[in-house]
Order: structure tokens, then sequence, then C-alpha cells
């Protein structure tokens, strides 16, 4: 039990950077400074800096002739290392004091609110291809929540202490797992790539962390900054490239024992499958956490307000380009309404592309996809869908001159289950099926049967009859579901953010089901005055 009481943790205030704002200039300049500097990233094992001189390139999407970082990626050696550091951390790591280990990450905490905040923004600005608010909300203050608030959570689950009648104590010690924990992270978010470690780390958890190739330069300043603030050696133990290698390495000990992972669901199940395949070696049953894909969808109802929908689905399916786990791909317009959401849609989506580009430039909305294979994804199932005969109704121009540049696009369908309305294709990409109002129920199975994915979903409606009918009737459709909002925007503390069906393990990022899954209970029960006769008193 801590001693102490960690204080209480608030959401970090979003800065705006408006133009003239001191922190734009800051930000401004830190940008220009890091797109000069091409770094060398070395993995962190044990507290070393590992050079396994086998390297690859960290590049802007938004700019092939930028090259941000020469990032050394693991050989199964590095891997086995990064094991080995993570194991020999374990003991002392899991004895250090609650309050000891919650101070490092507090302190880094502040320090991505304050003297840091600048270099994470502008590496995910630079390599993940992130506009400044979409950069701000994640690689800042999403990551320092997750911090601040785990922490509280892993005081609270401590705090979770069993009856003790008279003549004994009853405790329950929280310890970490025995063993350690493999943390998978993708690209789309510094906060997660940061969560995944740090959380089992929390509780007293040593990891090895593989964070995504795309977002190498984000996951070297998240380390340099953990590293700062004062975590020890080989509690975290960084290693860069082949997530394959990592996962059947670490996934082969004996001491495995925990995955934590966020990314695609054909990753994930091949994980899973990789850990059923070893489980007579483990010395523990490993727990599996993995968050996956989306196919999200903004149901509108024939009483929706015209301008929140329109709003709700350009922001919900354009923001981050769509990369969003939770980015709306799919929507449901009922046919009298049509046409003034085709038109507010098509303006908005024109409006954003005119606002598309390089996002060092701070007034920029949207980026580029991360990379040549999303952006040949995209511009492939766009293509499909005029082969199909679909209605590109705004956008569907693709530009790999300078960097991955898709255009918002808007496809508009009669047929619910047709590829774009189905498929994860995780780009700038929505597509309406145009319904018929008498059809309102009818397509509220149509939403809740069209995809194996159940991440977030969106009803908008005036209507509260029809609103309170879809929350019951999508209940399993969506593991964060909105009422007249867009589906993505999760805040640690406010919307406990995780998908079920194929989404994944639903635990809940940043909130106590997650946390709970790093902690391995022992009830301790301490009698005071132990009975000194065998009998019981019914023998007379
Ligand atoms: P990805 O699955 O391609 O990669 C994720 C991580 O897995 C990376 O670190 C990668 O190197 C590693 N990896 C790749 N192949 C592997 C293998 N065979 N074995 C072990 N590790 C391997 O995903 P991504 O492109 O980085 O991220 C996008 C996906 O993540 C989308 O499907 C998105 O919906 C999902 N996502 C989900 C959430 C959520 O909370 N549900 C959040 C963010 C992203």
């Amino acid at each position: 039990m801590p001693g102490f009481t960690v204080p209480t943790p608030v959401n970090e205030p979003v800065r705006t950077y408006a133009p003239g704002s001191a922190e734009r200039a800051s930000l401004e300049s830190r940008v220009a400074e890091m797109s000069k500097e091409r770094i060398d990233a070395p993995m962190i094992i044990g507290g070393d800096e590992v050079r396994s001189g086998n390297t690859f390139v960290a590049r802007s999407p938004h700019n092939h002739d930028l090259q941000l970082a020469d990032v050394h990626a693991a050989d199964r050696s590095d891997v086995e290392r990064a094991v080995a550091a993570a194991k020999a951390a374990g003991h002392d790591w899991s004895r250090w004091s609650f309050e000891e280990r919650a101070a490092v990450f507090l302190k880094a905490a502040d320090m991505l609110a304050g003297p840091s905040r600048d270099t994470i923004n502008a590496a995910t600005i630079l390599g993940q291809s992130k506009s400044v608010q979409q950069a701000e909300i994640d690689a800042a203050c999403e990551l320092i929540d997750f911090l601040r608030f785990n922490v509280a959570y892993a005081e609270q689950l401590q705090e979770l202490q069993p009856h003790s009648p008279r003549g004994m104590w009853n405790r329950m010690e929280y310890r970490p797992l025995e063993g350690f924990v493999l943390a998978i992270t993708p690209f789309n978010f510094t906060a997660i790539a940061g969560n995944l470690p740090t959380a089992p780390a929390i509780l007293g958890n040593t990891v090895v962390w593989k964070p995504s190739e795309k977002q190498a330069l984000a996951a070297h300043h998240t380390m340099e900054i953990l590293r700062a603030a004062g975590l020890p050696d080989g509690v975290i133990n960084l290693v860069h490239g082949d997530g394959a290698l990592a996962a059947e390495v670490a996934t082969a000990d004996p001491d495995f024992a925990g995955l934590h992972f966020t990314g695609s669901l054909a990753v994930m199940r091949s994980l899973w499958k990789l850990v059923g395949e070893h489980i007579d070696v483990y010395k523990s049953f490993p727990r599996i956490v993995g968050e996956t894909g989306g196919k999200d969808f903004v149901l509108a109802h024939p009483s929706a307000d015209v301008d929140q929908l329109v709003v709700a689905l350009g922001r919900g399916a354009f923001e981050y380009q769509g990369q969003k786990c939770s980015a709306a791909s799919r929507a449901y317009i009922p046919r009298s309404l049509w046409p003034r959401v085709r038109d507010g849609v098509a303006q908005v989506a024109a409006d954003m592309k005119a606002s598309m580009g390089d996002v060092s430039d701070l007034s920029t909305f949207m980026g580029a996809v991360i990379d040549g294979a999303s952006f040949a994804k995209q511009r492939e199932a766009i293509a499909r869908a005029r082969d199909e005969g679909r209605e590109i109704v705004a956008g569907g121009g693709t530009d790999d001159r300078q960097g991955w540049f898709v255009d918002p696009t808007v496809i508009a369908t009669d047929d619910p289950v047709s590829d774009t309305m189905v498929r994860e294709l995780f780009g700038p990409l929505l597509t309406c099926h145009v319904y018929d109002d008498a059809q309102w129920d009818n397509v509220l199975d149509v939403v809740d049967s069209t995809s194996p994915y159940a991440l977030t979903g969106a009803v908008v409606s005036q209507n509260r009859d029809a609103a309170y009918e879809a929350v019951g009737r999508l209940r399993d459709a969506a593991g964060n579901f909105y009422i007249n909002d867009k589906p993505t925007g999760s805040v640690v503390g406010q919307q406990p953010f995780g998908g079920a069906r194929a989404s994944g393990t639903n635990d809940k990022a940043g909130s106590l089901l997650n946390i709970v899954r790093w902690a391995s209970a022992r009830s301790i029960k301490e009698t005071f005055v132990a009975p000194t006769d065998w009998r019981y008193p019914h023998m007379g």
C-alpha cells in the first residue's frame, strides 16, 4: 500500500498554437531544428545505447527528401539481450516502493508538459505527418494523461482491499507479473506507443518495447524523456525494427508474462497464436492485452441536425488523414437528408484538401498518409470503387511526388456491403450508404452486422427515442459509442478506449481495467491470535 496520496490527475490543457503566440514560435523553431538534424537512433537495452549498424531511415511521410533519423534495427541477439535485461531488472524494480516508481512517471509527464513538449510534438509532426493540433492532442496531452492517470489508477487498485473480521488482517498485494512484458506499438499514436510499455512498468513490471518502424523518431524521444525522468536501466528496453522477430524471440522465453499490443488484427491474431504455441513453455499464463482495428460508423437518423452531422463526418473521417483506429469510415445517411449532407461533406472535404500539405507549416490541417504501402492501398480502393460504379462525391485524387498525399475522399454507395463500407483502409476515405428513411429499423441491423470489428460508432439524432434505440441495438457494435458526436477523440479519464469483437480484448487503455491486467494479486491473511485447540465446539 502506498503511504502517500498521488496528485489528483486532471487532463492536460490543449494548447492552441494560434498565430503570433509564443507557444507557436517555440514549436516552429523546434520543428525547423529537427528538420535539419538527421539523428542516430540507437536501441536502449539495459540502459546501454546499442547500435546494430543495421539501420533504416525514418523519413517524413509528407516529404520524401526529409531524412530524420538512422534507426538501429534489432537482430536476434539484440532482442535476446533486451529480454535478458528486462528479466535482470525485474527483481529490483518490483521492490521499489509504489511512490518512488510513480514519481518517475509523474516527472516524465511534467517534462512532456513543459521542457520536452516541443520535442515530442515536433517529432510527431515530422515523423508521422500530424498537424499541430493532432500532434498536441496525441504526443503531448494524451501521453501526459496516460502517465498521470495510470499512476492514479494504480493507486486506486492498491486501495482495493478485502474485509478483515476481528482477529485477522486480510490484505491484497498487487504484485507485478512474474517475468517480463512485451509491448508492441503502432505508428499512429505517440501516446499509445508511450502508454503500452509504461502502464505495465508503473505496476512494477519490466518491459521489452518494440515500437513501429514508422514511429521510430517519436519513440526515440519518448525513451529519452523517460530516462531523463529517472527510469532505471533495464525497466523498459527499446528495440527497433522487425516486430515478427521481436515477438518470436520474446514469446519463446519461459518468463514471458504478458503482451501489450496495439496494431492490426492480422498481427494480433498471429501474436495470440504464437503465445498459444509456446503455452507449455511458460512459468505463468501470460496476460494478453491487444487492441486492433476498426470499421467505425456514423449512423444518422432522419431527425439529425445536418450541420452537426457534417462536422462529425468531416472531422471524424479526415483528421490525421483517417489514420485513427476510431476514424469514421462508413456512414449511413437517410435519403431525405442526403442532398444537404452530400453538399456539406463535399464542401468540408474540399476545404480540408485546400489545407493539406507539409505539416511543418503549422497552419496546415492535413498531412500525408504514413507510407507508400498505405498510399497504394488508398489509391487502389478508390480505383476499385470507381470501377464498381460508386460515385466519388469529393476528392479521389492522390499525389506522391513530394509525399504520400491522398485527398479527403467521399464515396457514395447504394450497396451497404461494398468494399469500402467493409474493409479497414486506414486512410482518408469515407463511404456513405444512403438508406430509405423508412428502413431505419433495418439499417440498425446492417450497421451491427457489416464489420467483424466493434471499435467506435456514433449515432446522430435529434430524436431521443431513436438515439436510445441505437444505443441498445448497437450495444455490441462498438466499445466506444457516441451520441451526437464524431466517433473519434476519446480522452483519458473521460472515455476509456477499446473495442470488442475483432477490435481487441477491450481492456480500455488509460483506465483501471487496463492497469489491473498488469498486476498479479496475492491475498495475505494474517491471524493475530491463532487457535490453540484443534477441536470445534460442536464436538462437545
Ligand atoms: P501494424 O499491425 O502494422 O503494426 C503494429 C506493430 O506491430 C508495429 O510495431 C509493427 O512493427 C509490429 N508488427 C508488424 N508485423 C508483426 C508481426 N508479424 N509480429 C509482431 N509484430 C509485428 O499496425 P500499424 O499500421 O502500426 O497501426 C495501424 C493499425 O492499428 C490499424 O489496424 C488500427 O486500427 C490499429 N490501431 C488500433 C488502436 C486501438 O486502440 N484499437 C489504436 C491505434 C491503432
